[in-house]
């Protein structure tokens, strides 16, 4: 019997940098050696699909090949420009890549990119109490929050890939504390853990719109991913709108208003947000769900994808069955 299944791995990139000959060897990404030999292993037993051919399969125009993978690049970082692109055009594959708004019309640092680069350069165990000493200052009229023990039992738990203490800092700075403060806090740790302006860093991290031009000129695909890297699903409605409105209106000159696709921030997302995107004209959405999609039964709007640490060289998750990793 034919199988029915339109199985579609996604692999997910975040930084893609020569790690030993970077400013910060300690940030969680791809080592480019790492990246070219997924990239043999890709060429050697999947099919890359372009994005193109994702919406054209999930809107029952065509089928996917057999082993159909697609690159997608979270968050705009000029790393996945200087390192990925080149071996993409050498491997002719195509990428997609989802930008935040700001970073390119604003040049400032998203907050979660402050958090990576704090927890890159500080002791991970100093941080985490120098992060609940604040907390426990700025508690009181202004800043309403639980307890930091209670806050610590609930969040301080191993990651996926990292321990207790990144995590708890990780969950309070993006999205548990009130925005403002976390604002507040992720300022003050970064000027007392980094040695260089947040203003300077952004440009030194982020893709210019000239860099993101060149990527489509070059056959990439582009896509929405917030304007403010926000966790949309726990924004109130108005806010939600908003946050997508600007990033539609900064990301026109690259996406098909009609036809655009949406890439949650932290994989966050609800029922709001869905029936917004799509009277937008959203047509597929990307989580962080971990398992293999599969575009006969996933709605085209909450496919799941793999990391690139579930491939080789770094493991052989992507073979399983089912749910890989739920998010606690
Ligand atoms: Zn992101």
């Amino acid at each position: 019997m034919e199988d029915s299944r339109q199985k579609l791995y996604i692999s997910m990139y975040h930084y893609t940098r020569d790690l030993k000959h970077s400013r910060y060897p300690g940030i969680k990404g791809l080592d480019i050696p790492l990246f070219r030999q997924q990239l043999d292993f890709f060429r050697d037993n999947f099919n890359v699909v372009t994005m193109e051919q994702v919406i054209d399969s999930a809107e029952g125009r065509s089928r996917l090949p057999d082993n159909a993978l697609l690159l997608t690049f979270d968050d705009g970082y000029a790393d996945n420009y200087t390192y990925a692109l080149p071996l993409l055009e050498e491997y002719g594959f195509q990428g997609s890549f989802f930008i935040p708004g700001k970073t390119f019309a604003e040049h400032r640092l998203l907050d979660v990119n402050k958090i990576h680069y704090i927890l890159a350069a500080a002791d991970h165990k100093k941080l985490a109490a120098d992060l609940k000493e604040k907390m426990d200052r700025y508690r009181g009229a202004e800043y309403d929050f639980p307890p930091t023990d209670e806050l610590w039992a609930q969040y301080g738990i191993d990651g996926r890939f990292e321990g207790a203490e990144p995590t708890f800092v990780k969950r309070m700075l993006q999205t548990v504390l009130p925005e403002r403060l976390r604002n507040i806090i992720s300022s003050e740790l970064f000027e007392k853990y980094m040695g260089v302006s947040e203003e300077v860093l952004a440009y030194e991290l982020y893709m210019t719109e000239d860099m993101i031009r060149t990527l489509r000129r070059h056959g990439m695909f582009i896509g929405l991913h917030g304007y403010d890297h926000y966790w949309l699903g726990n924004l109130p409605e108005d806010k939600m709108r908003e946050d997508i409105e600007k990033a539609l209106s900064v990301m026109d000159e690259f996406i098909d208003r009609d036809r655009w696709v949406m890439n949650y921030p932290y994989g966050s997302y609800n029922d709001g947000v869905l029936s917004f995107i799509r009277q937008k004209g959203a047509c597929i959405g990307l989580t962080t769900e971990v398992r293999v999609a599969d575009l006969a039964a996933d709605k085209p709007l909450e496919l799941p994808r793999l990391d690139c640490n579930d491939f080789p060289p770094k493991s052989e998750n992507y073979k399983k069955d089912g749910v890989i990793y739920e998010k606690k």
